[in-house]
């Protein structure tokens, strides 16, 4: 028998679930049938794919039961990869992703919220101690004979010791407590399954007793009879016809796919066939994922082939930009042993890639004509990564520059470059805009008081990406950009009045520009003010410092 501590994080994660979550504390169920059909997953690919298991008798699938009584449990037991003694204290001791203390500082106390992120987060597992004294899991890995015990009532703590397990495999078993012994009867079991765990692509079976009478009036006897049944429908759903998908169909993939428990905001489901054919379905979230601005994001997207799953870790199966879309890609023409490395300069997957993209951003279009309410949620939460893509994505620039919206002076809300462009003076040499940190600093800098007299709009930029993203745009339609807060741009402005004035006031410009020195590096007359004495700009060539720094952190 070994005993081991939990690492800090874990001990601290537990506290927070047990504390946080405990109203929503059915998502247990939900996370260990989805590390049940994680383990399938793995194993059915090596099925496939190595030798070894290739002879190996295999049928997929997930086993539910329970006891009533004073000591009542529940099991969930799966015939997947397992885990020999080392992935125990690997898997269900420590937590892998980095971003864990990340984590931790984004739960927020609001149990709806907070039960979303540790869906999102992975940390399923531990979950089970919302409604458990203790858990055991005996795992068997496939390939291996010894079965290992890991038992704890997480509390900092657990043990490992030999078992026995007829075959490989995992059983998990949950000694319910107060809170858990609800879920020892079918209906209630029944229900979490249905509610969120309907499209996991493994049959899952609930095993129960049912009550029978034979016989009538004095003759009649109990018949107590065990009885199992397949509770959800078990098929991989994108490859059902389109037709016959409901949208509730589509909600509830959602949010098996993701543990999301809002809905989302919109999807696109396509069947492609010819050349190539392959089956995507990509939904958008109503809100952005957590992780959307950290560097080890979890990407939202799994591979895989021919209904085989093959890994939901790699961030290139859409470009980047699209992190935050959530979904799966079925190649029916990918080799099923395709390494990393393959995968990442696959002409196949590059070309899925590159027309989900292109759909993607005709969808948001579709949405952004047809129903502007949509869009605009759409657009609070995913302004920022269309922005990266107008800097990464040439091939779609022309559509990225349709879906990106900016504040402005003239219009509430968003506006588009089109609607701006509508909206200019005849006679208008740009488009304008004004970049900075704050709206409200950029609203009543002096800067647009010539802008305002004059009647053109001022596009508000007070989103960081900008500062990088926007210079590099150049032109929308033929028309510059030109950041008003550079020093070239309020030379449109100039009548020729102004250039008069301009000489007549040199003397005046010689006398400050020497008294400021060094401190300045020019000193212009401006037609930019209307109302304050002066201004400071940033010179045109001067990359900003803001600039600098995102450029850094989009690893640029
Ligand atoms: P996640 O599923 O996001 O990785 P969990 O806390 O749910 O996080 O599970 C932690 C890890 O424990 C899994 O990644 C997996 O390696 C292992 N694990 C959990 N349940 C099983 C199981 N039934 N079979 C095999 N491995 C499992
Ligand atoms: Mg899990």
């Amino acid at each position: 028998m070994s005993k081991h501590q939990f690492q800090t994080e874990v001990s601290q994660l537990l506290h927070l679930i047990i504390h946080s979550l405990y109203s929503h504390k059915e998502i247990f169920l939900r996370e260990l049938i989805s590390n049940a059909s994680d383990a399938l997953d793995k194993l059915k690919y090596l099925t496939l794919t190595q030798d070894e298991f290739k002879k190996l008798t295999f049928d997929p699938r997930v086993d539910i039961s329970y006891t009533e009584g004073d000591k009542p449990t529940l099991t969930v037991s799966d015939n997947g990869i397992g885990m020999n003694e080392e992935d125990l204290v690997e898997n269900l001791g420590t937590i892998a992703r980095s971003g864990t203390k990340n984590f931790l500082g984004k739960l927020t106390g609001d149990a709806k919220k907070d039960s979303n992120l540790i869906g999102q987060f992975g940390v399923g597992f531990y979950s089970s101690f919302m409604v458990a004294d203790s858990v055991e899991v005996i795992s068997r890995k496939a390939g291996e004979d010894t079965a290992y015990k890991w038992v704890s009532d997480g509390k900092g703590a657990y043990e490992i010791t030999p078992a026995e397990r007829e075959s490989f495999g995992t059983t998990v078993t949950l000694h319910l407590n107060e809170e858990g012994k609800e879920y020892t009867g079918r209906w209630q079991i029944e229900q979490v399954i249905k509610k969120y765990s309907n499209h996991v692509a493994f049959p899952i079976f609930l095993h129960y007793t049912a009550t029978e009478y034979e016989g009538e009036g004095e003759k009649r006897k109990e018949k107590k009879e065990q009885k199992v049944e397949q509770i959800n429908s078990a098929s991989a759903m994108w490859k059902r016809p389109k037709s016959e998908l409901s949208d509730e169909d589509y909600k509830e993939f959602y949010k098996t796919l993701t543990h999301d428990y809002d809905e989302p905001l919109f999807w696109l489901h396509t069947q492609a066939e010819g050349t190539q054919e392959y089956t995507t379905l990509f939904y958008v979230p109503k809100k952005a994922p957590f992780d959307l601005y950290q560097a080890d994001y979890k990407p939202g997207v799994k591979l895989y082939v021919k209904r085989v799953f093959i890994t939901d870790d790699e961030k290139e199966l859409l470009p980047v930009y699209l992190r935050f879309v959530r979904g799966i890609i079925d190649s029916e023409d990918l080799p099923l042993n395709v390494s990393r490395e393959i995968l990442q300069q696959n002409r196949i997957l590059s070309s899925i890639t590159g027309s989900s993209a292109k759909k993607l951003l005709s969808e948001f279009q579709r949405i952004a004509e047809n129903n502007p309410e949509m869009y605009t949620e759409f657009i609070e939460q995913f302004n920022r990564p269309l922005k990266e893509g107008l800097y990464s994505d040439f091939a779609n620039r022309e559509t990225l520059l349709e879906l990106v919206r900016f504040k402005s002076t003239e219009v509430e809300g968003y506006t588009s470059l089109k609607a701006y462009k509508e909206r200019m003076k005849e006679d208008q040499k740009g488009i304008y805009y004004i970049t900075g940190e704050k709206e409200e600093t950029l609203r009543n800098s002096p800067l647009l008081e010539a802008y305002k007299a004059k009647g053109i709009e001022v596009l508000v930029m007070d989103d960081e990406i900008d500062e990088i993203v926007v210079p590099s745009i150049g032109k929308y339609e033929e028309i510059d950009l030109k950041a008003i807060n550079k020093s070239g741009s309020s030379d449109d402005l100039k009548t020729e009045d102004d250039k008069k004035k301009e000489k007549e006031i040199k003397p005046l410009i010689k006398k400050i520009k020497d008294a400021l020195g060094d401190k300045v590096k020019d000193v212009v007359a401006s037609s930019r003010l209307s109302d304050s004495p002066s201004c400071i700009v940033a010179d045109e060539s001067d990359p900003s410092m803001q600039m600098q720094q995102m450029l850094k952190a989009m690893g640029q």
